[in-house]
């Protein structure tokens, strides 16, 4: 459980000496903690407190590698334990909570 803590700060290490502007906008990037949400076959998946780089502009985040695959991986998990079991299909539609933006003022 607390794997996924020592993945995040490796990578706010990471982070400290990588570039920080956006890919799209050339914007600054900021770190924070973000969440990930995927929808795969009607499931939503979310990985909460990621570390992320956030574009202090445009609000695009950029997530890094291994933190995708790590997510990657949870849902790929979690698929295989679902088709194991064959849980019956939530048809409550969780609400998505829009991607975190950024828009603090200085
Ligand atoms: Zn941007």
């Amino acid at each position: 459980m607390t794997d996924e803590k020592d993945i995040h700060d490796e990578m706010e290490e990471v982070f400290q000496t990588s570039m920080g502007t956006c890919q799209k906008c050339g914007g600054i990037l900021k770190l924070d903690k973000v969440n990930l949400e995927d929808v795969e076959e009607g499931k939503l998946y979310l990985m909460e407190n990621v570390s992320a780089q956030v574009c202090t502009q445009c609000g695009e985040m950029w997530v890094p590698e291994p933190i995708m695959k790590e997510f990657e991986k949870m849902i790929e998990t979690a698929h295989k334990f679902h088709k194991k079991i064959r849980k019956q299909k939530n048809k409550k539609n969780k609400k998505n909570k829009k991607n975190k933006k950024i828009s603090k003022l200085r």
